[in-house]
Protein backbone atom coordinates (compact mmCIF):
# COMPACT_ATOMS: atom_id res chain seq x y z
CA UNK A 1 0.00 0.00 0.00
CA UNK A 2 1.74 3.20 -0.93
CA UNK A 3 2.65 5.94 1.86
CA UNK A 4 0.30 9.21 1.98
CA UNK A 5 2.61 11.17 4.46
CA UNK A 6 6.39 10.92 5.76
CA UNK A 7 5.03 12.38 8.94
CA UNK A 8 1.76 12.28 11.26
CA UNK A 9 1.25 13.72 14.27
CA UNK A 10 -1.76 13.12 16.53
CA UNK A 11 -3.04 15.63 18.97
CA UNK A 12 -5.65 14.71 20.76
CA UNK A 13 -7.08 17.21 22.72
CA UNK A 14 -9.27 15.54 25.55
CA UNK A 15 -12.75 16.48 25.80
CA UNK A 16 -12.94 18.79 23.03
CA UNK A 17 -16.28 18.89 22.21
CA UNK A 18 -17.93 19.80 18.88
CA UNK A 19 -20.07 22.60 21.38
CA UNK A 20 -16.08 24.39 20.75
CA UNK A 21 -15.89 24.57 17.05
CA UNK A 22 -17.46 27.73 16.47
CA UNK A 23 -14.73 28.90 19.10
CA UNK A 24 -11.90 27.37 18.28
CA UNK A 25 -12.43 28.14 14.50
CA UNK A 26 -11.99 31.91 15.41
CA UNK A 27 -8.11 31.30 17.51
CA UNK A 28 -5.54 31.99 15.26
CA UNK A 29 -3.62 28.78 15.57
CA UNK A 30 -6.44 26.16 14.80
CA UNK A 31 -8.01 29.02 12.38
CA UNK A 32 -4.39 28.46 10.68
CA UNK A 33 -4.89 24.90 10.89
CA UNK A 34 -8.56 24.97 9.63
CA UNK A 35 -7.49 27.27 6.02
CA UNK A 36 -6.45 23.73 4.22
CA UNK A 37 -7.95 21.17 6.16
CA UNK A 38 -10.67 18.48 6.24
CA UNK A 39 -12.85 18.42 8.85
CA UNK A 40 -15.49 16.62 10.55
CA UNK A 41 -17.11 18.44 13.55
CA UNK A 42 -19.70 15.54 14.04
CA UNK A 43 -17.73 12.83 15.66
CA UNK A 44 -19.58 10.01 17.13
CA UNK A 45 -18.00 8.50 20.61
CA UNK A 46 -17.66 4.79 21.67
CA UNK A 47 -19.95 3.92 24.79
CA UNK A 48 -18.67 4.55 27.48
CA UNK A 49 -17.22 7.23 26.22
CA UNK A 50 -14.32 7.57 28.70
CA UNK A 51 -10.75 8.82 28.01
CA UNK A 52 -8.87 5.14 27.86
CA UNK A 53 -11.01 3.37 26.05
CA UNK A 54 -11.75 6.25 23.22
CA UNK A 55 -8.10 6.61 23.30
CA UNK A 56 -7.53 2.74 22.25
CA UNK A 57 -10.19 3.09 20.03
CA UNK A 58 -8.34 6.02 17.89
CA UNK A 59 -5.10 3.26 17.48
CA UNK A 60 -7.27 0.38 16.67
CA UNK A 61 -10.37 1.63 15.07
CA UNK A 62 -12.22 -1.25 17.38
CA UNK A 63 -15.05 -0.65 19.68
CA UNK A 64 -13.90 -1.34 23.22
CA UNK A 65 -15.29 -4.48 23.42
CA UNK A 66 -12.71 -5.57 20.35
CA UNK A 67 -9.92 -4.10 21.73
CA UNK A 68 -10.24 -4.93 25.30
CA UNK A 69 -10.52 -1.29 26.74
CA UNK A 70 -13.95 -1.30 28.31
CA UNK A 71 -13.34 1.34 30.65
CA UNK A 72 -10.51 3.63 32.63
CA UNK A 73 -10.11 1.50 35.52
CA UNK A 74 -10.06 -2.11 36.52
CA UNK A 75 -13.10 -4.08 38.38
CA UNK A 76 -11.21 -3.84 41.99
CA UNK A 77 -14.44 -3.62 44.32
CA UNK A 78 -14.06 -1.74 47.09
CA UNK A 79 -10.43 -0.10 46.75
CA UNK A 80 -10.47 3.53 46.53
CA UNK A 81 -8.69 4.48 43.51
CA UNK A 82 -8.63 1.00 41.15
CA UNK A 83 -5.58 0.56 39.15
CA UNK A 84 -6.09 2.09 35.27
CA UNK A 85 -5.91 0.30 31.73
CA UNK A 86 -2.26 1.60 31.56
CA UNK A 87 -0.14 -1.06 29.80
CA UNK A 88 0.00 -1.64 25.93
CA UNK A 89 -0.65 -5.65 26.42
CA UNK A 90 -4.54 -5.10 27.58
CA UNK A 91 -5.07 -3.92 23.91
CA UNK A 92 -6.10 -7.24 22.27
CA UNK A 93 -4.74 -7.17 18.78
CA UNK A 94 -2.39 -5.02 16.82
CA UNK A 95 -2.28 -0.57 17.19
CA UNK A 96 -1.27 1.83 14.82
CA UNK A 97 1.64 2.31 16.27
CA UNK A 98 2.63 -1.22 16.30
CA UNK A 99 2.15 -1.40 12.68
CA UNK A 100 4.15 1.98 12.40
CA UNK A 101 7.25 0.19 13.87
CA UNK A 102 6.65 -2.73 12.25
CA UNK A 103 7.02 -0.98 9.19
CA UNK A 104 10.45 0.33 10.61
CA UNK A 105 9.02 4.16 11.59
CA UNK A 106 10.37 6.26 14.06
CA UNK A 107 7.35 6.09 16.68
CA UNK A 108 7.13 8.52 19.75
CA UNK A 109 4.10 9.28 22.22
CA UNK A 110 3.60 11.18 25.10
CA UNK A 111 0.86 10.92 27.76
CA UNK A 112 -0.79 8.40 25.11
CA UNK A 113 -3.24 6.29 27.28
CA UNK A 114 -2.82 2.49 27.66
CA UNK A 115 1.21 2.32 26.14
CA UNK A 116 2.75 1.65 29.09
CA UNK A 117 5.23 -0.75 27.97
CA UNK A 118 4.58 -0.32 24.52
CA UNK A 119 7.16 -1.06 21.66
CA UNK A 120 6.85 2.50 20.89
CA UNK A 121 10.76 4.26 20.54
CA UNK A 122 9.55 7.54 22.27
CA UNK A 123 7.75 6.68 24.64
CA UNK A 124 6.43 8.92 28.22
CA UNK A 125 3.48 6.87 28.86
CA UNK A 126 0.36 8.34 30.96
CA UNK A 127 0.68 6.32 34.07
CA UNK A 128 0.34 7.09 37.79
CA UNK A 129 1.96 6.11 40.89
CA UNK A 130 -1.34 4.64 42.85
CA UNK A 131 0.65 3.04 45.68
CA UNK A 132 1.70 4.45 48.56
CA UNK A 133 5.33 2.98 47.91
CA UNK A 134 5.45 3.95 44.40
CA UNK A 135 7.66 6.59 43.01
CA UNK A 136 6.56 9.07 40.42
CA UNK A 137 9.51 9.28 38.32
CA UNK A 138 10.15 5.57 38.45
CA UNK A 139 6.98 4.52 37.87
CA UNK A 140 7.21 6.36 34.41
CA UNK A 141 10.52 5.33 33.45
CA UNK A 142 10.16 1.96 34.13
CA UNK A 143 7.22 1.41 31.96
CA UNK A 144 8.18 4.18 29.02
CA UNK A 145 11.67 5.20 27.51
CA UNK A 146 13.80 5.64 29.95
CA UNK A 147 16.12 7.87 28.79
CA UNK A 148 14.17 9.95 26.70
CA UNK A 149 12.09 10.47 29.29
CA UNK A 150 15.11 11.55 31.40
CA UNK A 151 16.26 13.62 29.14
CA UNK A 152 13.02 15.64 28.63
CA UNK A 153 12.90 15.78 32.88
CA UNK A 154 15.94 17.11 32.73
CA UNK A 155 15.61 19.96 30.00
CA UNK A 156 11.31 20.73 31.17
CA UNK A 157 10.87 19.08 34.34
CA UNK A 158 10.93 22.31 35.93
CA UNK A 159 7.26 23.42 34.19
CA UNK A 160 5.82 19.94 35.98
CA UNK A 161 3.37 20.42 39.62
CA UNK A 162 2.53 16.63 39.60
CA UNK A 163 -0.15 15.68 37.90
CA UNK A 164 -2.00 19.67 37.91
CA UNK A 165 -3.09 21.07 35.12
CA UNK A 166 -2.25 23.50 33.33
CA UNK A 167 0.98 22.22 34.54
CA UNK A 168 1.62 19.01 32.67
CA UNK A 169 0.48 19.88 29.44
CA UNK A 170 3.10 22.75 29.67
CA UNK A 171 5.45 20.00 30.11
CA UNK A 172 4.29 18.18 27.12
CA UNK A 173 4.08 20.38 25.28
CA UNK A 174 7.98 21.38 25.40
CA UNK A 175 8.68 17.62 24.87
CA UNK A 176 6.68 17.30 21.84
CA UNK A 177 8.56 20.25 20.42
CA UNK A 178 11.78 19.15 21.42
CA UNK A 179 10.67 15.66 20.01
CA UNK A 180 9.74 17.32 16.92
CA UNK A 181 12.81 19.03 16.54
CA UNK A 182 15.44 16.29 17.48
CA UNK A 183 13.82 13.00 16.72
CA UNK A 184 11.43 14.10 13.94
CA UNK A 185 9.09 10.74 14.07
CA UNK A 186 7.20 9.38 11.63
CA UNK A 187 4.44 8.62 13.91
CA UNK A 188 4.04 10.87 16.76
CA UNK A 189 0.62 10.94 18.80
CA UNK A 190 0.12 13.56 21.65
CA UNK A 191 -2.38 14.03 24.52
CA UNK A 192 -2.80 16.96 26.47
CA UNK A 193 -5.72 17.04 29.07
CA UNK A 194 -5.74 20.24 30.27
CA UNK A 195 -9.46 21.01 29.05
CA UNK A 196 -10.86 17.77 30.09
CA UNK A 197 -9.23 18.48 33.69
CA UNK A 198 -11.47 22.03 34.03
CA UNK A 199 -14.42 20.68 32.53
CA UNK A 200 -14.52 18.44 35.85
CA UNK A 201 -13.38 20.81 38.17
CA UNK A 202 -14.99 23.79 36.80
CA UNK A 203 -18.12 22.99 34.45
CA UNK A 204 -18.13 22.70 30.70
CA UNK A 205 -18.88 26.37 29.60
CA UNK A 206 -16.75 27.65 32.60
CA UNK A 207 -14.20 30.11 32.22
CA UNK A 208 -11.57 28.17 33.26
CA UNK A 209 -12.42 25.63 30.47
CA UNK A 210 -12.31 28.55 27.53
CA UNK A 211 -8.67 29.57 29.19
CA UNK A 212 -7.93 26.42 28.33
CA UNK A 213 -9.48 25.86 24.75
CA UNK A 214 -6.92 29.18 24.41
CA UNK A 215 -4.10 27.37 25.79
CA UNK A 216 -4.70 24.73 23.51
CA UNK A 217 -4.59 27.31 20.78
CA UNK A 218 -1.30 28.67 21.53
CA UNK A 219 0.04 24.97 22.33
CA UNK A 220 -0.98 23.82 18.72
CA UNK A 221 1.07 27.31 17.33
CA UNK A 222 3.85 26.31 18.87
CA UNK A 223 3.90 23.04 17.59
CA UNK A 224 3.22 24.07 13.98
CA UNK A 225 5.87 26.22 14.63
CA UNK A 226 8.08 23.20 15.57
CA UNK A 227 7.33 21.43 12.38
CA UNK A 228 7.89 24.31 10.36
CA UNK A 229 11.29 24.96 12.32
CA UNK A 230 12.69 21.53 11.50
CA UNK A 231 11.75 21.55 8.08
CA UNK A 232 9.30 18.79 7.85
CA UNK A 233 6.46 21.01 7.85
CA UNK A 234 5.30 20.07 4.04
CA UNK A 235 6.14 16.99 4.81
CA UNK A 236 3.52 16.37 7.42
CA UNK A 237 -0.30 15.25 8.35
CA UNK A 238 -1.55 17.17 11.57
CA UNK A 239 -4.51 15.64 13.14
CA UNK A 240 -5.80 17.71 16.19
CA UNK A 241 -9.05 15.65 17.58
CA UNK A 242 -11.12 15.09 21.02
CA UNK A 243 -12.01 11.97 22.28
CA UNK A 244 -15.50 12.84 23.44
CA UNK A 245 -17.58 15.69 24.87
CA UNK A 246 -19.17 16.25 28.57
CA UNK A 247 -22.10 17.31 30.27
CA UNK A 248 -22.68 19.22 33.21
CA UNK A 249 -23.74 17.26 36.37
CA UNK A 250 -24.70 18.33 39.90
CA UNK A 251 -26.47 14.90 41.70
CA UNK A 252 -24.08 11.72 42.32
CA UNK A 253 -25.33 8.70 41.98
CA UNK A 254 -24.22 5.62 44.11
CA UNK A 255 -25.86 2.48 42.97
CA UNK A 256 -23.34 -0.01 45.54
CA UNK A 257 -25.50 1.95 48.09
CA UNK A 258 -28.18 0.04 47.61
CA UNK A 259 -26.70 -3.46 46.66
CA UNK A 260 -25.24 -3.25 49.67
CA UNK A 261 -28.57 -2.77 51.57
CA UNK A 262 -29.88 -5.64 49.20
CA UNK A 263 -27.39 -7.61 50.36
CA UNK A 264 -25.36 -8.21 47.11
CA UNK A 265 -22.29 -6.82 48.76
CA UNK A 266 -21.02 -7.49 52.12
CA UNK A 267 -19.18 -5.06 54.58
CA UNK A 268 -17.02 -5.75 57.58
CA UNK A 269 -17.57 -3.50 60.36
CA UNK A 270 -14.77 -1.45 59.14
CA UNK A 271 -17.09 -0.44 56.43
CA UNK A 272 -14.69 -2.00 53.89
CA UNK A 273 -16.04 -4.36 51.28
CA UNK A 274 -15.14 -7.87 52.00
CA UNK A 275 -17.39 -10.07 49.69
CA UNK A 276 -19.96 -9.09 46.74
CA UNK A 277 -22.02 -10.49 44.32
CA UNK A 278 -23.22 -7.83 42.39
CA UNK A 279 -21.25 -4.43 42.17
CA UNK A 280 -21.92 -1.07 40.44
CA UNK A 281 -19.02 -0.11 38.19
CA UNK A 282 -18.89 3.56 37.75
CA UNK A 283 -17.75 4.83 33.51
CA UNK A 284 -19.32 8.52 35.16
CA UNK A 285 -21.94 8.92 33.01
CA UNK A 286 -22.55 5.51 32.74
CA UNK A 287 -22.30 2.03 34.36
CA UNK A 288 -21.78 -1.45 34.19
CA UNK A 289 -23.21 -4.03 36.87
CA UNK A 290 -20.80 -6.56 37.44
CA UNK A 291 -22.20 -10.45 38.94
CA UNK A 292 -19.28 -11.99 40.62
CA UNK A 293 -21.34 -15.29 39.18
CA UNK A 294 -22.92 -14.30 35.72
CA UNK A 295 -25.11 -17.26 35.51
CA UNK A 296 -26.73 -16.59 39.16
CA UNK A 297 -30.16 -16.40 37.95
CA UNK A 298 -31.38 -15.46 41.44
CA UNK A 299 -28.85 -12.60 41.70
CA UNK A 300 -29.76 -11.15 38.29
CA UNK A 301 -33.65 -11.51 38.94
CA UNK A 302 -32.95 -9.48 42.41
CA UNK A 303 -30.46 -6.49 40.32
CA UNK A 304 -33.27 -6.70 37.70
CA UNK A 305 -35.97 -5.48 39.77
CA UNK A 306 -34.11 -3.17 41.92
CA UNK A 307 -33.36 -1.60 38.63
CA UNK A 308 -36.19 -1.31 37.11
CA UNK A 309 -38.30 0.04 39.96
CA UNK A 310 -35.51 2.59 40.29
CA UNK A 311 -35.54 3.68 36.81
CA UNK A 312 -39.73 4.09 37.04
CA UNK A 313 -38.52 7.25 39.72
CA UNK A 314 -37.13 10.00 37.51
CA UNK A 315 -35.03 11.04 40.61
CA UNK A 316 -33.29 7.84 40.64
CA UNK A 317 -30.96 9.34 38.07
CA UNK A 318 -30.82 6.51 35.95
CA UNK A 319 -32.28 7.00 32.30
CA UNK A 320 -31.84 3.60 30.85
CA UNK A 321 -31.04 -0.61 31.55
CA UNK A 322 -29.43 -2.15 28.91
CA UNK A 323 -28.96 -5.70 29.14
CA UNK A 324 -25.46 -7.48 28.71
CA UNK A 325 -26.30 -7.95 24.57
CA UNK A 326 -27.71 -4.27 24.32
CA UNK A 327 -24.34 -3.05 25.98
CA UNK A 328 -22.42 -5.70 23.41
CA UNK A 329 -24.37 -3.99 20.62
CA UNK A 330 -23.36 -0.68 21.71
CA UNK A 331 -20.18 -1.57 21.60
CA UNK A 332 -19.38 -1.89 25.72
CA UNK A 333 -18.64 -5.02 27.71
CA UNK A 334 -20.41 -7.73 27.52
CA UNK A 335 -18.77 -9.36 30.45
CA UNK A 336 -21.00 -7.01 32.66
CA UNK A 337 -24.77 -8.39 33.22
CA UNK A 338 -26.27 -4.73 32.57
CA UNK A 339 -25.09 -1.29 32.06
CA UNK A 340 -27.05 1.84 33.11
CA UNK A 341 -27.14 4.82 31.80
CA UNK A 342 -27.43 8.10 33.96
CA UNK A 343 -29.76 10.63 33.50
CA UNK A 344 -28.70 14.24 32.52
CA UNK A 345 -27.45 15.97 35.47
CA UNK A 346 -26.54 12.87 36.94
CA UNK A 347 -23.48 10.73 37.15
CA UNK A 348 -22.39 7.29 38.85
CA UNK A 349 -19.99 6.56 42.01
CA UNK A 350 -18.89 3.87 43.23
CA UNK A 351 -19.21 4.09 46.80
CA UNK A 352 -21.27 1.70 49.13
CA UNK A 353 -21.66 4.33 51.92
CA UNK A 354 -24.13 6.87 53.24
CA UNK A 355 -27.19 7.74 50.75
CA UNK A 356 -28.13 6.88 47.40
CA UNK A 357 -28.21 9.95 45.89
CA UNK A 358 -25.55 12.67 46.41
CA UNK A 359 -25.94 16.53 46.00
CA UNK A 360 -22.49 17.85 44.85
CA UNK A 361 -21.82 20.90 46.72
CA UNK A 362 -18.40 23.34 45.80
CA UNK A 363 -16.21 22.21 48.88
CA UNK A 364 -16.49 18.55 47.32
CA UNK A 365 -15.36 19.92 44.24
CA UNK A 366 -12.59 21.66 45.67
CA UNK A 367 -11.49 18.80 47.34
CA UNK A 368 -11.83 16.79 44.73
CA UNK A 369 -14.20 14.30 45.49
CA UNK A 370 -17.41 14.94 42.96
CA UNK A 371 -16.59 16.85 39.53
CA UNK A 372 -18.90 19.18 38.31
CA UNK A 373 -19.02 17.83 34.69
CA UNK A 374 -17.92 14.07 33.21
CA UNK A 375 -18.38 12.00 30.14
CA UNK A 376 -18.99 8.41 29.92
CA UNK A 377 -22.63 8.76 28.75
CA UNK A 378 -23.90 6.85 25.70
CA UNK A 379 -23.11 8.86 22.04
CA UNK A 380 -26.88 9.06 21.59
CA UNK A 381 -27.04 11.90 24.12
CA UNK A 382 -27.76 14.95 22.86
CA UNK A 383 -24.59 17.56 22.02
CA UNK A 384 -22.31 15.12 22.48
CA UNK A 385 -20.25 14.52 19.81
CA UNK A 386 -16.49 15.69 19.18
CA UNK A 387 -14.75 16.54 16.52
CA UNK A 388 -11.23 16.25 14.37
CA UNK A 389 -9.08 17.82 12.25
CA UNK A 390 -6.49 16.87 9.04
CA UNK A 391 -4.28 18.99 7.62
CA UNK A 392 -1.28 18.23 5.49
CA UNK A 393 0.55 16.15 3.60
CA UNK A 394 -2.26 13.65 1.76
CA UNK A 395 -5.13 15.37 3.24
CA UNK A 396 -7.28 17.31 0.46
CA UNK A 397 -8.62 20.57 1.54
CA UNK A 398 -11.80 21.85 2.94
CA UNK A 399 -13.80 19.14 2.83
CA UNK A 400 -16.31 18.54 5.41
CA UNK A 401 -17.60 15.16 6.35
CA UNK A 402 -21.16 15.57 7.74
CA UNK A 403 -20.52 12.69 10.66
CA UNK A 404 -18.26 9.94 11.26
CA UNK A 405 -17.02 7.51 13.90
CA UNK A 406 -14.28 7.51 16.50
CA UNK A 407 -14.01 4.23 15.07
CA UNK A 408 -12.83 5.61 11.35
CA UNK A 409 -10.06 7.69 12.57
CA UNK A 410 -7.45 4.27 12.99
CA UNK A 411 -8.07 3.06 9.71
CA UNK A 412 -7.85 6.34 8.25
CA UNK A 413 -4.52 6.96 9.92
CA UNK A 414 -3.19 3.79 9.06
CA UNK A 415 -4.23 4.16 5.52
CA UNK A 416 -2.49 8.05 6.03
CA UNK A 417 1.12 5.63 6.52
CA UNK A 418 0.51 3.03 4.13
CA UNK A 419 -0.04 0.73 7.02
CA UNK A 420 -3.34 -1.50 8.08
CA UNK A 421 -4.88 -2.62 11.00
CA UNK A 422 -6.43 -5.32 9.85
CA UNK A 423 -10.32 -6.10 10.60
CA UNK A 424 -11.50 -3.05 12.32
CA UNK A 425 -15.02 -2.13 12.84
CA UNK A 426 -14.67 1.42 11.03
CA UNK A 427 -13.38 2.63 7.72
CA UNK A 428 -10.84 4.86 5.76
CA UNK A 429 -12.44 8.14 5.59
CA UNK A 430 -11.31 7.95 1.72
CA UNK A 431 -13.38 11.27 1.03
CA UNK A 432 -10.67 13.20 2.60
CA UNK A 433 -7.55 11.67 1.10
CA UNK A 434 -5.30 12.41 -1.95
CA UNK A 435 -5.95 8.69 -3.78
CA UNK A 436 -2.23 7.87 -4.45
CA UNK A 437 1.42 8.62 -5.19
CA UNK A 438 3.27 11.44 -3.29
CA UNK A 439 0.42 13.25 -1.38
CA UNK A 440 -0.14 16.58 -3.75
CA UNK A 441 -2.82 17.65 -5.99
CA UNK A 442 -0.94 16.82 -9.33
CA UNK A 443 -0.45 13.22 -8.13
CA UNK A 444 -4.32 12.63 -8.06
ZN1 LIG B 1 -10.94 11.97 27.57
Amino acid sequence: MSRLTEHLLVISFDCLSSLDFPIIKELPHFKKLLEHASFCRNVETIYPSVTYPCHATIVTGKFPRNHGIVNNTFLQPGRLSPDWYWHRRHIRGTTLYDEAKKAGMKTAALLWPVTAKANIDYNMPEIFANRPWHNQIFVSLFNGTPIYQLEMNRKFGHLRNGLNQPELDNFVLESTVETIKTKKPNLMLVHFVDLDSQRHYHGFSSDEAMEALRRHDERLGKIMNALKESGIFEKTTIVALGDHSALDESKAVKLNVLLRKSGLITVNSDGKIIDWKAYCKSCDGSAYIYMKDKDDTVVKDKVKVLLTNLIENEDSGIERILSSSEAKEKGADDKAAFMIEARLGYYFKEQHDGEYIDYIQVEDVREKRYTFASHGYSPEKENYTTMVIASGKGIRPNIEIPSMHLIDEGPTFARLLGLNLGQTDGRVIEEILWDHGDGSPGSD
